[in-house]
């Protein structure tokens, strides 16, 4: 390779899970909650006078993060917003993984960690999981440049306690703790009032998946102000403008509205533990899970042909073909309906594959 080339940063991008153009594909392959955003959100959205939109948004989103702050018992200089948690994460690496040491995450994770690592050239070490696929705090409990993991653990599901995760901020005072609660929402107990009493842990969330607004693209992050105001430095010296006025608006009424954010949670919860029972019966296992998702292995059948065949049932779910998790599917919870047919469609695909 020679000339400009050999001058460009190239990067193995993060490859998001499929969007079917197809019509009557039952999703359950990006962990989208399957219920609408409340009420508020269409209203606002109906009734935005679109000449406003000749103005700039406000640069600090401050509606949006009062909103939040008041949600979360925080003083709002403790609220940072951006364009869903992956911008926010994004802007995370940037600001706090600065040191040669190695960046620790673990080994089965979200995998667009290793990829801002490497975007950002970010040295990084992944920490193995546990057999049974869980984190265990003793193992990040050494030289490193900063930690970053969600809980309750993406793929897995699997929730590390609260005290666990405090185990792992108190033996790291030299480091940013960055916890991703992308999929708190759905029972796991936050670690957010550790941000009190930690100056060095920020907690990252989403209103993709507890608030159905994946498609709106709003993320934030609560630590110290301290914390924060290095974010929002960074952040200003890329685009000041992040969060689009439509955006502000319509995450502030989802965010007011509690009752039916718990509303909409209790019915995936109940939803994922009659799904838990269901494929537990059917032969499979995985980690008890806390979020809107299941990470599923079948002792007979591939996860690559299950997949495969539940694609052709029209059901279209996770499979990731990486490293100790390729006999794995990660299927998100739906709707009854969805679950329902999911079941039914599981039970003879596994009858044919079973009895062959
Ligand atoms: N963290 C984890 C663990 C996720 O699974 C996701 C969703 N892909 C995100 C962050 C990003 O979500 P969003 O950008 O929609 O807020």
């Amino acid at each position: 390779m020679s000339g400009w080339e050999s001058r460009v940063r190239r990067t193995v991008p993060y490859i998001p899970g499929e969007q079917p153009k197809e019509a009557g594909i039952i999703k359950l392959n990006t962990n989208e909650n399957p219920y609408p955003p409340c009420p508020g959100v269409s209203r606002v959205l109906a009734e935005l006078d679109c000449g406003r939109l000749r103005r700039y948004p406000d640069p600090d989103a401050l509606m949006l993060r009062e909103a939040i702050a008041k949600d979360c018992g925080v003083d709002v200089s403790r609220v940072y917003a951006g364009v869903g948690s992956d911008d926010v994460l994004a802007m995370c690496f940037l600001t706090f993984f600065n040191s040669s040491d190695p960046v620790l995450f673990p080994d089965v994770t979200y995998s667009f960690y290793e990829v801002w690592a490497d975007v950002f050239r970010v040295p990084f070490e992944t920490v193995p999981l546990t057999e049974d696929l869980l984190i265990r705090p003793e193992d990040y409990m050494r030289e490193n440049g900063g930690i970053i993991f969600p809980n309750p653990n993406a793929p897995t599901g699997a929730l590390l306690s609260r005290d666990a995760v405090e185990q792992i901020v108190r033996a790291n005072p030299g480091s940013v703790v960055i916890v991703d609660e992308a999929y708190i929402a759905f029972g796991g107990e936050s670690v957010l009032p550790l941000t009190e009493r930690y100056d060095n842990l920020l907690v990252v969330r989403t209103l993709s998946k507890s608030h159905s607004m994946a498609g709106m693209r709003i993320g934030y992050a609560v630590g110290s102000g301290k914390l924060t105001g290095y974010l929002m430095d960074v952040r200003n010296a890329f685009n000041s403008y992040t969060l689009n006025m439509p955006a502000i608006l319509a995450g502030t009424k989802a965010v007011e509205d509690r009752a039916y954010f718990e509303s909409c949670r209790d019915k995936v919860v109940a939803t994922r533990e009659r799904l838990k029972e269901q494929l537990r019966a059917f032969g499979f296992s995985f980690p008890d899970s806390k979020a809107n998702f299941l990470f599923v292995t079948h002792p007979e059948v591939p996860a690559q042909k299950l997949f495969a065949d539940l694609r052709r049932a029209g059901i279209l779910v996770r499979y990731f073909n990486r490293p100790r998790i390729s006999d794995y599917l990660r299927i998100t919870v739906g709707t009854d309906e969805e679950t329902d047919a999911l079941i039914l469609a599981l039970k003879t695909i596994l009858k044919k594959e079973t009895t062959a």
